[in-house]
């Protein structure tokens, strides 16, 4: 067998090509590297601790499957506990299919998955939502009201459930993407934000960890893969209207170039996220929200303004919630 084409580490059968170091991994050694650098980046910024409750962020998608398995896995080398939470958005066509394919899979791994819909806990679907904002013109794509409102429930939904942390998925695509974003919208401050672990308190604020902040998107659909995490091959219809998907195309070119570039660009998020950090100390003080009280960074939150500019009341939240 042509050696470029064998596994680095045994010289057995390759499963996947890691380009940025330039060699190929059989299954078994792939699976161990992944999880090793999952767990030192755990370690490195301290995103769990023995006795905490997790609440893994799952939308039936490969990146939260992968996600889901791995914090089930270390649970109990760690001593923590860990669930999940899914956010039906109300995307007819795709997120039924997902959310079927997370109860698979959480069954299969034992974990618990807790439900809460925009219907039943913000009184319309997304689609309902996206319907409504293209005739009233708002300047607002899709998935920046489906980010939002999905976030919120998140968090109440973890804080309700006495999670202490709250996991999600964004791998070093999201978080190059989301870097990207931020210089090219001038928001650069907001770039301090973005972390491994969330900066800022606040009572109502379960802290947010990222333990994929230093995986490749490619890498985690190739561990759902390997550990046979199925979910089904649809898309979700708002996708093209994301200014991310652009910026995802070009970082995916560039990387292709030049393997690696992700990593850079990681590490200058990170760089300049220190910067600003401890230029602005505000940045990490949270306001509480003047209609529902939630943690904001402005009077009021984001979830409550959107909510406004839909027509809707905004407010405190009666959560409702289901386990699948
Ligand atoms: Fe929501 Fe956009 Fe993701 Fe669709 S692509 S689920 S609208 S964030
Ligand atoms: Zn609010």
């Amino acid at each position: 067998m042509d050696k470029g084409l064998a596994c680095a580490v045994c010289g057995g059968k390759p499963s996947i090509k890691v380009s940025y170091l330039d060699s190929y991994l059989c299954k078994e050694h792939f699976l161990e590297y992944f999880e090793r650098r999952v767990l030192s980046t755990i370690k490195y910024f301290n995103l769990i601790e023995e006795g905490d409750v997790v609440a893994a962020a799952v939308s039936g998608g490969k990146d939260s499957l992968s996600l889901l398995y791995v914090l089930k896995k270390f649970s109990e080398k760690l001593g923590y506990t860990v669930f999940g939470i899914a956010v039906d958005e109300g995307i007819q066509g795709y997120r039924e299919y997902k959310l079927k394919a997370l109860k698979k899979v959480a069954e299969k791994i034992s974990v618990k998955i807790f439900v809460a819909s925009f219907l039943e806990n913000y009184g319309l679907t997304l689609d309902e939502a996206v319907k409504i904002a293209m005739r009233r013109g708002f300047e607002y794509k899709p998935c920046s009201i489906c980010g939002v409102f999905r976030r919120y429930l998140l968090n109440l939904v973890a804080k309700e459930l006495r999670a202490n942390k709250l996991a999600t998925g964004h791998n070093l695509d999201d978080e190059t993407q989301v870097f990207l974003m931020n210089v090219l919208r001038g928001g650069v401050p907001n770039i301090a934000r973005e972390y491994p672990i969330s900066r800022g308190g606040h009572e109502k604020l379960v802290t947010r960890i990222k333990p994929f902040y230093f995986i490749p998107e490619k890498e985690t659909l190739t561990y759902a893969l390997l550990r046979g995490l199925e979910t089904p091959f649809v898309e979700c219809p708002y996708v093209e209207y994301s200014i991310r998907h652009g910026i995802r195309r070009w970082l995916n070119s560039r990387e292709k170039e030049q393997p690696g570039i992700k990593y850079k660009v990681a590490a200058s998020s990170l760089l300049y996220g220190e910067i600003f950090a401890n230029i602005d100390r505000s940045l990490s003080s949270l306001q509480t929200c003047k209609y529902c009280s939630a943690p904001s960074t402005s009077e009021i939150c984001r979830a409550c303004a959107f909510r406004i500019y839909l027509g809707l009341t905004p407010g405190t939240i009666r959560l409702k919630i289901h386990e699948i």
